[in-house]
């Protein structure tokens, strides 16, 4: 089984502890890099699986360091968690996703911008308003936009991440668990946690035609969603093999390199109808 995400990050942070003088010069660069601009948003599309419709992206960050280096958010997120530059960034992040959401809001398409929460940002205190005030200043209502979560934002201080989400939740955006089935005790936050969408991990998706066992747990999440009234979301479909599966399973929304790699806004633009 492949992972990313939450394993990515538990196997970075021990290098970086082993190796503090690289990690200063990722963070300087880091923050050298937000004060010159240097990273920016590619957006992949999510589509209807029945209608086969685009409804949505999602945000995803990119770093083009001042070296012409393209560096991937595997390597850069963990790093920015651990130092706080997170916190800034993904506000960097959320403005260029909610200007693009705001731009196809003019043209009249309503489809829903999904951005990626830290952990570390469910740990500051305000930062409901704060996402609320850049929603605000770029023209872009909650109601178009899907905050994913990874379990592991939710098993750190639970009660604080709890309440935050709850606050959210009340001033409208969506709330998606992200690689749904990768992490621990996944049932209990859909018990206690306002989840309107499930994504349904890659590494599910990857064996589903082949491993009777991969489709029995995806059958099985599709099944228990239905019955929550919670939307599920197949992450990484690659084949029309795979998206005939998640069809035939009754999965709602796709995303994947069969459908789009991340792409530019303006590309994104163009596969709208
Ligand atoms: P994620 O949220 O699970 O995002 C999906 C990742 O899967 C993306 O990698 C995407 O490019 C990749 N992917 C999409 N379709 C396919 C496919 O069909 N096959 C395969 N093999 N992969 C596919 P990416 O863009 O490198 O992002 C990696 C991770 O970095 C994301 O995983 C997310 O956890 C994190 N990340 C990216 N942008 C942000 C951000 O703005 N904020 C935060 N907190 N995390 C971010
Ligand atoms: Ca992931
Ligand atoms: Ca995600
Ligand atoms: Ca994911």
């Amino acid at each position: 089984v492949k992972r990313r995400g939450r394993n990515g990050i538990s196997r970075f942070v021990p290098q970086l502890r082993a190796a503090p003088a690289s990690m200063l010069s990722l963070r300087g660069r880091m923050s050298r890099g937000l004060e010159r601009d240097e990273f920016f948003t590619l957006f992949q599309p999510i589509a209807s699986v029945r209608e086969r419709r685009i409804v949505g992206a999602e945000s995803l960050l990119r770093w083009r360091s001042s070296t012409g280096e393209m560096i991937t958010p595997a390597v850069f997120i963990p790093a920015a968690e651990e130092s706080g530059l997170i916190v800034p960034l993904s506000e960097r992040m959320m403005t260029l996703a909610f200007a693009e959401a705001a731009s196809w809001h003019r043209e009249g398409r309503s489809l829903l911008m999904s951005v990626n929460l830290s952990a570390r940002q469910l740990r500051e205190p305000d930062i409901c308003q704060r996402i609320l005030a850049i929603a605000a200043e770029q023209g872009v209502s909650p109601g178009m936009v899907q905050l994913e979560i990874t379990e592991s934002v939710l098993m750190e201080r639970v009660e604080q991440s709890e309440r935050q989400l709850l606050q959210l939740k009340e001033m409208g955006f969506r709330i998606a668990l992200d690689d749904f089935g990768t992490g621990y005790s996944s049932l209990a936050y859909l018990k206690n946690f306002p989840i309107d969408s499930i994504k349904i991990d890659g590494s599910f998706i990857r064996g589903l035609s082949r491993n009777v066992r991969d489709a029995a747990i995806v059958r099985t999440i599709i099944n228990m969603s239905r019955d929550l009234g919670i939307s599920t979301v197949a992450e990484g479909v690659e084949t029309a093999a795979e998206l005939e599966s998640i069809a035939a399973l009754g999965c709602d929304f796709y995303q994947g390199y069969l459908l789009a790699r991340p792409i530019p806004g303006e590309q994104l633009a163009q596969l709208l109808d």
